[in-house]
């Protein structure tokens, strides 16, 4: 309903969730911090230099915006997004955390996926201004930094310790699990 993606529309959300590099996609494999058969989050391609580490929370099936969106799946990206903003309290030490999400050109969304941004807040950041004027590409290996980075802290138990969360298995080939599992990433950074 209100799509605005072009019928021949190669998501990159979608190549993403399921594991596939694509030349033209700017999102890779080791943006992803933890993944379900429901949602994944990844650190974003495009970051703001006053709070790096905004995170996308994407369910895994594809639906383009809130018009698409199933409720039902509203508590398993809430879920995510909770867990990345305590792990973000814990990796970044941010004095905030914060959350949006767009719809339409005019609401804008640039990708034609549902996804929920979380982002760490500073006191004083000033982070609605700097929204267009700031925002800019982080390179991949820095987003793998960030991605293990929050990974790990998920995976430590700063998270699960408070959400009695379900235990953590650390590997990538147990993706797509019925549980939220983290990714564990072999990168000299
Ligand atoms: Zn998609």
């Amino acid at each position: 309903m209100h799509n605005h993606a072009a019928h021949n529309y190669v998501c990159p959300f979608c190549l993403l969730t399921q594991g596939i590099s694509n030349e033209h996609v700017e999102s890779v494999y080791t943006d992803i911090v933890c993944q379900s058969d429901l949602v994944t989050a990844v650190v974003s391609s495009h970051q703001w230099p006053r709070n790096p580490g905004n995170i996308l929370i994407i369910p895994t099936q594809h639906f383009e915006n809130i018009y698409d969106f199933p409720p039902r799946l509203a508590a398993d990206i809430q879920e995510a997004a909770q867990i990345i903003a305590i792990a973000m309290k814990e990796v970044y030490g941010c004095d905030g955390v914060s959350t949006r999400q767009h719809n339409e050109p005019a609401g804008s969304q640039d990708v034609w996926h549902y996804h929920l941004h979380v982002t760490p807040r500073f006191d004083g950041d000033r982070f609605y201004e700097t929204l267009t004027t700031e925002r800019a590409w982080m390179p991949p290996e820095e987003r793998a930094w960030h991605a293990r980075r929050l990974s790990g802290a998920i995976g430590k138990g700063c998270v699960s310790s408070q959400l009695m969360y379900r235990e953590f298995q650390f590997s990538k080939h147990a993706l797509f699990s019925t549980h939220l599992k983290c990714t564990q990433w072999q990168i000299g950074l």
